[in-house]
C-alpha cells in the first residue's frame, strides 16, 4: 500500500509508517484531534528505488566508499541525494500520493492544503529520538509539485554522509534501510500553546496550560510571555489564571510562510482561553495521559474554535526542580535580589561594595564582591572573593567568564546590587539560580558547590566521537582546565592575558617594544599549550572592545564608541592595526619553532572572506604558514559569515568555531551586556539554530571541522542538538566539561540506538 491515512494506522505499524507516522495514527485512532494527514509508507520508498532502477546505482556507488575519507564520503552522499531528488517518481505512485493530498484538501476544505512533510524512520520508537539526516522535516509545503519534491528530499536524507558513516561503522546493510514520510495539515491557529498534564516542577496532579495568540511558535520559542492557567485534573476547577501582556504573535502569510506581528492593542492583555476551552484542554490532556500511561508535554492549537493536538511526548524533566540539590538549603531564607546565574555554586561572606578601583583592598579572602560590572583590574580581588554580584551584564560578560574560570559563584545583571545590598552584611550568592540570600547558607554534603567541584573528574572515562574541549581565558587557569581531561582547548582568549599586563598592546608597538609584547604572549600561551600538549589549543587572535581597553596604560586614546559591541573589535580592528596581529603571529611562530605544534589560530568576528585572506597574508608575512604550520580557522559569530560560509571555505579553512555569544546578539539584535534586554537573549532561538545547522552542513560537505566555543557549548540542551546536527567538537567552560561530555555521550548513543532499532525491526 503506497499511502495510509492516519485513521488507518496504529502504533504497531512502525515498520510501514515509521515512528512519527505510527504515533500520529495511534493518537488519531484514540480519538485525539490531531490535524489530519496521511503517511507515504516505507514500501513506497522501496518501490520508488527499485522500479526506477536507482536502487542498484545507489548500492554500486556505496560499495567502494571509504567512509573514513570524509571528502569521498561527502561526495558520494551528495551524488546519491542528487540521484534521488532528480529521479521522477513513477506515475502510479505519483497518482496515489496526489489523490491522498487532494483527499486531504477535501477534509480541510482548502484546495492546496499547507502541510508539513516529515521523515518518519521505520523503527523510531524513542521519544524525540532522531538520527542525523533522517529526520528532515519541511514545513509549509503547498501544492502537488512542491509536495513531490519534498517527499524525495525526505527519502534522500537517508543518505546523508553521517547516516552512511554510521551504517558502515556498525555493519548495517544500506539495502535494508527504509523510510516513510508523514504528510500533515499545518493548522493556522488563532490561539495556541503548550499543556503539561501534570505540574512539571512539582509533579502535582494539575494541568499547567500556557497560551497566546496566533501560531504556537510564539509560546514554544519563548518569543512571548503567555497566559498561564492551572486546572484541577479531577474536578476541572480553574485553580489560577494569570493574564500576560502578549506583545507578539506569529501569523501565516498567504504563501504559507510565517511572520512575527504585533498583537493588536485590544488583545494584548485579553485572556486567551475561556473556562470552557480550559476544560476541553484538560479533558484532552487526561485522555492522552491515560492513553500513554505517563504524564505528557503537549502542544495544542485552536483553529475555527476546534481544538487540535500537534505534539505529545512524555515529560522528561519531571521532578528535577523539586529535587534540585540546593533548593532545600534555601529553606525560608529571604531572597534579597535576583539576577542571572552566571557561575554555579553557593558562596557566602560579607558584602563589599566596590565603586572605585582604589577600594579593592576592602575585599578580603571569603568576602562577596559587589560592583556595577567587574573590570580586568578587579581580577586579583575576584580571586579572593567567595562570590561575585554585579548590577549589569549578561552571562557572557567579564564577571561571568572570569568567575566561571575561577570557580567562584556569580550572579550578574541584578540591576540594583550596589544600591540594595548593605556593606558588611552576610549574604549567600547562589550562582545557579541567580539569587542572593540573606545570611549564610551552606551547601548540603554531596551537593555541587562550585568551589569544590570546578574540576568534575569522572572515575571511568566516557568516550565520545564528538570531542569535548574546554575554554581558557587565563593562563593560570590552564591546569584546572586540563584536569577536566578535555580533548583540547577550543578557545584560548587573548584579551584577559593582555589586560592583565595593564599596558595597551599599541603602547608596546609605538614605543618600539614589540619584542616585549611577543614575549608576554609566548609566556602566557606556552603555559596553556604545554599543559595540554599534544592536544590542540586554538589561540583566538585579539578581540579587543574599545571600552575594555580604555583603562589600560596607553589606552587613553581608545575611541569612545556608541556601542562597542558593534564597533572596532575583532579582526576588523586587527586589520587596521596589523602590527598587533603580526606580533601575535610571531608569538605563535616562536612556539611552533619550539616544538609546540599543537597550537592553532582562530580569527574572531569575521564578516567577509577578504578578512580571512588578509589575516592569512599577515601570518605568511612573519613566516607562519597557515594550514601547513598551524591549523587556521575562523569564529562564526556574525550572521554574515554564517550565510556565506561557502565563500570562506573557498578561501581555505581547517575549522570553524561558533561564537554563539556574539552570534546570538547579532542575530537577535540583543546587546549581550545589557541586562534590560537579557530576557530576549537566548541561543535556543530557532534562527540561531538554523544558522548553525546550515554552517555545519556546508562544512561537513567540504570536510571542514566544526566546533562551538560560545556559552551554547556549555548548555546541555543545545549541545544535544549540535551533536545531532553533526558538529565535530564542542568547547565548554571548565565547570561544564563533565556534564557536557555526558550529554554528548548520551546524544551519540541515542542516535546510534535509534538507528539500530530502525534497522533491526526491518530485518
Ligand atoms: C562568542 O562570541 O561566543 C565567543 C566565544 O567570543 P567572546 O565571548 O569572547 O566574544
Ligand atoms: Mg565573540
Amino acid at each position: 500500500m503506497y499511502v495510509k491515512n492516519f485513521e488507518e494506522i496504529s502504533k504497531e505499524e512502525v515498520g510501514i509508517a515509521g515512528g512519527k507516522g505510527a504515533n500520529l495514527g495511534e493518537l488519531t485512532q484514540a480519538g485525539i484531534p490531531v490535524p489530519p494527514g496521511f503517511v507515504i509508507t516505507s514500501e513506497t520508498y522501496r518501490k520508488f528505488m527499485t522500479e526506477t532502477g536507482i536502487f542498484d546505482k545507489v548500492m554500486d556507488l556505496l560499495k567502494p566508499v571509504d567512509v573514513n575519507n570524509n571528502k569521498e564520503l561527502q561526495y558520494v552522499a551528495k551524488k546519491i541525494k542528487l540521484l534521488i531528488t532528480s529521479t521522477e517518481i513513477p506515475r502510479d505512485i505519483q497518482t496515489v500520493i496526489i489523490e491522498a493530498y487532494n483527499a486531504l484538501g477535501e477534509k480541510t476544505g482548502v484546495e492546496e492544503t499547507d502541510v508539513a512533510v516529515r521523515s518518519s524512520a521505520t523503527a523510531e520508537d524513542l521519544p524525540e529520538a532522531s538520527f542525523a539526516g533522517q529526520q528532515d522535516t519541511f514545513l509549509h509545503i503547498q501544492g502537488v509539485k512542491q509536495l513531490l519534491k519534498y517527499v524525495r528530499m525526505c527519502w534522500a536524507s537517508l543518505f546523508e554522509a553521517r547516516a552512511i558513516f554510521y551504517r558502515e561503522e556498525n555493519n548495517f546493510e544500506h539495502s535494508k534501510v527504509y523510510i516513510a514520510v508523514a504528510i500533515q495539515e499545518m493548522v493556522p491557529s488563532e490561539k495556541a500553546g503548550v499543556m503539561f498534564t501534570v505540574n512539571p516542577s512539582t509533579g502535582e496532579n494539575v494541568a499547567l496550560i500556557e497560551g497566546s495568540w496566533g501560531l504556537g511558535e510564539a509560546v514554544v520559542s519563548g518569543t512571548v510571555t503567555p497566559d498561564t492557567y492551572y486546572v484541577d485534573k479531577k474536578t476541572n476547577g480553574i485553580l489560577s489564571v494569570s493574564v500576560a501582556d502578549k506583545k507578539k504573535m506569529f501569523v501565516r502569510k498567504p504563501n504559507g510562510s510565517t511572520f512575527e506581528d504585533n498583537v493588536p492593542d485590544d488583545m494584548r492583555n485579553k485572556r486567551v482561553l475561556s473556562d470552557e476551552e480550559l476544560i476541553e484542554l484538560n479533558e484532552m490532556g487526561k485522555r492522552i495521559q491515560a492513553h500513554y500511561q505517563v504524564p505528557q508535554d503537549t502542544e495544542w492549537a485552536f483553529y475555527k474554535d476546534k481544538l487540535f493536538l500537534l505534539q505529545s511526548r512524555p515529560i522528561t524533566t519531571l521532578g528535577n526542580e523539586s529535587k534540585s540539590e540546593d533548593s532545600d538549603v534555601v529553606g525560608d531564607r529571604e531572597v534579597l535580589i535576583k539576577g542571572l546565574g552566571a557561575s554555579p555554586g553557593l558562596g557566602s561572606g560579607e558584602v563589599k561594595i566596590i565603586t572605585k578601583i582604589q577600594e579593592l583592598d576592602k575585599v578580603k579572602e571569603g568576602d562577596i564582591l559587589v560592583t556595577t560590572m567587574t573590570t580586568p583590574d578587579m581580577v586579583p580581588a575576584m580571586k579572593r572573593a567567595d562570590g561575585i554580584v554585579t548590577d549589569e551584564g549578561g552571562i557572557t560578560s567579564h564577571a561571568a567568564i572570569i568567575s566561571r574560570e575561577l570557580g567562584i559563584s556569580c550572579v550578574v545583571g541584578t540591576g540594583e546590587a550596589t544600591s540594595t545590598l548593605k556593606e558588611n552584611d552576610i549574604v549567600t550568592v547562589d550562582g545557579k539560580k541567580g539569587f542572593v540570600y540573606e545570611g549564610e547558607v551552606k551547601a548540603p554534603t554531596g551537593s555541587q558547590d562550585a568551589t569544590q567541584t570546578v574540576v568534575q573528574s569522572v572515575s571511568a572515562p566516557i568516550l565520545t566521537v564528538t570531542d569535548v574541549k574546554v575554554n581558557v581565558s587565563m593562563a593560570e587557569a590552564a591546569a584546572k582546565a586540563a584536569a577536566t581531561d578535555a580533548d583540547g582547548v577550543g578557545l584560548l582568549r587573548t584579551e584577559h592575558m593582555i589586560l592583565a599586563t595593564g599596558v595597551h598592546p599599541k603602547k608596546f608597538i609605538l614605543e618600539g617594544r614589540e619584542n616585549e609584547l611577543v614575549d608576554t604572549l609566548v609566556e602566557n600561551i606556552l603555559k596553556v599549550v604545554d599543559v595540554f600538549y599534544p592536544k590542540t589549543v586554538w589561540y583566538r587572535t585579539l578581540d579587543a572592545p574599545t571600552d575594555e581597553f580604555q583603562t589600560l596604560e596607553g589606552g587613553e586614546n581608545e575611541p569612545h564608541e556608541h556601542n562597542p559591541m558593534l564597533g572596532w573589535r575583532g579582526i576588523r580592528r586587527e586589520l587596521d592595526e596589523p602590527e598587533i596581529l603580526a606580533a601575535e603571529f610571531k608569538a605563535i611562530k616562536k612556539l611552533h619553532d619550539k616544538g609546540y605544534t599543537n597550537v592553532g589560530v582562530m580569527v574572531p568576528l569575521v564578516q567577509h572572506p577578504s578578512e580571512l585572506k588578509k589575516a592569512k597574508d599577515i601570518a605568511e608575512s612573519v613566516g607562519l604558514r597557515p594550514h601547513v604550520d598551524v591549523e587556521f580557522g575562523i569564529m562564526v559569530e556574525t550572521p554574515g559569515a554564517a550565510l556565506i560560509i561557502e565563500e570562506f571555505i573557498d578561501v581555505g579553512l581547517d575549522f570553524i568555531s561558533f561564537g554563539t555569544n556574539d552570534l546570538t546578539q547579532y542575530t537577535l539584535a540583543v546587546d549581550r551586556n545589557n541586562e534590560l534586554v537579557s530576557k530576549h537573549y537566548t541561543e535556543e532561538h530557532p534562527a540561531i539554530l538554523k544558522l548553525i545547522k546550515y554552517v555545519i552542513e556546508k562544512c561537513n560537505e567540504a570536510g571542514v571541522t566544526t566546533s562551538v566555543c560560545g556559552q551554547a557549548g556549555s548548555i546541555p540542551k543545545i549541545v544535544e542538538k549540535l551533536v545531532e546536527f553533526g558538529i565535530s567538537s564542542v568547547s565548554s567552560n571548565t565547570d561544564a566539561v563533565a556534564d557536557v561530555r555526558r550529554t554528548v555521550a548520551k546524544a551519540e548513543q541515542k542516535l546510534l540506538l535509534n538507528y539500530v532499532r530502525n534497522t533491526s525491526k526491518r530485518d
